[in-house]
């Protein structure tokens, strides 16, 4: 699927602000700023990464509200023009020194509205990872819930049944009934309930929220990280245009996400690794065949049937009964 698949989805209003100018720090304020940021992470004993589409911008991933934004370009009458499929992007130096803060302890829990699956590409652990908006490398079971791999992504968007049976066998060599579904939400979708009460607990607790490439538009996720205001947290926003919590932040560097990381994992003293397929989860599927890898952020529980959703057949039905 190509990058620009919000064409996919419903067509949204409250595309908030779009096209702002983008602001720059000059190369020695942004050293300052790298320091302040190193230093008070080292000092924080809950740190919590948010991220938003500037930080795969650098993959070739357009964002909405950018100057080269898929929203901004649309109010001008024009469209992205991207043929790049999300099968062929890669983690940036921001997704693989993310990981390097999370193996030493840095970074405590990561919460994104991404869905290009970067995060997953990059081996960050699924345990500390919120994924609030879905992943286009993940399927999901209507029945038991869990969140399957794939290789390749999605060939929908909203939540739509991919005609997929779910792998998983019950007891007695039964397997789950469910259907697979992508996750990728639509705009009035509700969010996953475990992701969100997850970046919830974490956004709260948290002595250091730390924003990477958002303008914190989108509600619920862009309110997440003033969460820790009234336990006295503190905020710290990288973007290069302003943010709607820029007025509640303790300090907001203007740079881009890439350069400012490489400064602040060298500042921590830690390496980052380079992106290998073997650590992909969506490449070791295809390395070792057949292998199903699992997504789920909780342990399996049962479902309430009120709350499943109708196979695929039935939804069908209902829709047809709906329109006629
Ligand atoms: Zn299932």
């Amino acid at each position: 699927m190509s990058c620009d698949y919000a064409k996919g989805l419903s067509s949204y209003v409250n595309k908030g602000k779009c096209g702002l100018p983008e602001k720059f720090d000059d190369e020695e304020t942004v050293e300052t700023k790298a320091k302040m940021v190193a230093d008070m992470i080292k000092n924080a004993k809950h740190v919590v990464v948010h991220t938003g589409a500037g930080i795969s911008t650098a993959a070739g991933i357009p964002d909405f509200r950018g100057p080269k934004g898929v929203w901004t370009l649309e109010q001008k009458g024009a469209a992205p023009g991207i043929s790049l499929s999300f099968n062929d992007t890669v983690p940036t130096v921001t997704h693989m020194a993310l990981v390097a803060m999370q193996e030493a302890g840095f970074v405590k829990y990561l919460i994104s509205q991404n869905i290009d699956g970067l995060h997953l590409k990059s081996g960050f652990p699924r345990s500390k990872l919120s994924e609030l908006h879905g992943n286009m490398f993940i399927e999901e079971c209507d029945q038991c819930k869990r969140q399957f791999v794939r290789d390749t992504c999605v060939t929908t968007v909203g939540q739509k049944c991919l005609d997929k049976p779910c792998p998983i066998p019950k007891k007695g060599g039964r397997t789950c009934r469910g259907k697979l579904y992508d996750n990728i939400l639509d705009w009035d979708a509700e969010l996953p309930f475990d992701d969100l009460q997850e970046a919830d607990n974490h956004s709260k607790m948290a002595d250091l929220n730390i924003c990477l490439g958002s303008t914190l538009q989108i509600i619920p996720s862009g309110k997440l990280p003033i969460a820790n205001k009234a336990n006295g947290g503190k905020l710290v926003i990288c973007n290069l245009q302003p943010t709607k919590y820029d007025n509640l932040a303790d300090l907001i560097v203007n740079t881009y996400i890439d350069a400012m990381m490489l400064q602040i994992v060298k500042l921590l003293g830690i390496e980052i690794e380079q992106y290998v397929q073997e650590s992909d989860p969506t490449r070791m599927k295809l390395i070792k065949t057949e292998q199903i890898f699992e997504w789920t952020l909780r342990k399996w529980q049962p479902i309430a049937k009120s709350t499943r959703k109708l196979p695929c057949k039935d939804r069908k039905a209902k829709k047809l009964k709906k329109e006629a």
